[in-house]
């Protein structure tokens, strides 16, 4: 990707709420789930917090001391405004940083929590790399791109192949957390509502916009064209896939 594509991708996603499927109401989930200790002040690392959707929630429900990371400078500008907006800005710390070279020192962490973030440096990758930042019995939350279904259309299939290949089922997935160290407590996958009414539907209502603040560019027009490609792909095929939310605990 080249940096005009790059600054084009955050012009397009920088002032939506979320940059990728998720919802108040799962977090709120995963995090009973996870039956965290509020009594005490827990550290917490939320890893590729985009402008910090689940950041802010974290830091509203939690006494909590957050560190937000994103390699993208111009997602933690606007979250820290937003936290600013919530009175929550105390409790974060923002830190620009690629996920597969965090700067951490072992066994710093009560919580790691991403969200739509891990497939960037792949599934096994993070939950192996990120384990030993966590406290022994501290929690791992985190959402991955899950196959629903055991078969799948071979549009579907080869399409998320050259995507992604680690895509799997939810099955396989909690396989990987168990040989890495972690005993898994909770799954569960968002429903439609968290990709089409919090992230594609906003993301949609701003093309437009977007088109013209970067003069319908050949390259602008390309962005929305793939988004909308991934939307009805989506659309076509969304029983068979989704984000699946796990919570697992480090032994
Ligand atoms: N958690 C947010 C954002 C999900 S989108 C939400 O649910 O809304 C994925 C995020 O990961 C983006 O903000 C992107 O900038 C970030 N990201 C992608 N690759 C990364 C990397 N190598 N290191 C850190 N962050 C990365």
């Amino acid at each position: 990707m080249d940096d005009l594509q790059i600054q084009l991708l955050i012009d397009l996603h920088r002032s939506n709420f979320r940059q990728g499927p998720g919802g108040e109401a799962e977090t709120k989930q995963a995090l009973m789930l996870a039956g965290l200790d509020k009594s005490r002040p827990l550290k917490i690392a939320d890893i590729g917090c985009g402008t910090g959707a689940s950041t802010i929630q974290l830091a509203k429900e939690l006494d909590a001391e957050i560190t937000a990371v994103d390699f993208l400078p111009e997602f933690l500008k606007e979250l820290q405004s937003r936290a600013k907006e919530h009175g929550v800005a105390d409790k974060i710390t923002t830190l620009s940083c690629s996920m597969d070279a965090l700067p951490f020192t072992d066994e710093e962490f009560d919580v790691i929590w991403s969200e739509g973030a891990i497939y960037n440096m792949g599934f096994e990758a993070g939950v192996s790399a990120w384990r030993s930042f966590l406290k022994p019995g501290g929690k791992l939350i985190v959402s991955e791109i899950t196959w629903l279904t055991a078969e799948r259309p071979s549009e579907l299939q080869s399409h998320w192949d050259a995507e992604y290949f680690e895509i799997d089922v939810a099955s396989a997935k909690i396989g990987v957390i168990e040989r890495h160290g972690f005993i898994p407590e909770g799954y569960f996958y968002l429903p439609t509502s968290c990709w089409i009414d919090n992230y594609y539907r906003p993301m949609q209502n701003g093309f437009d916009a977007f088109l013209e603040r970067n003069s319908g560019s050949d390259q602008a027009r390309e962005i929305v064209e793939c988004e909308k490609a991934e939307i009805a792909l989506y659309e076509k095929h969304r029983d068979h896939y989704s984000y699946g939310v796990y919570i697992a605990k480090k032994i």
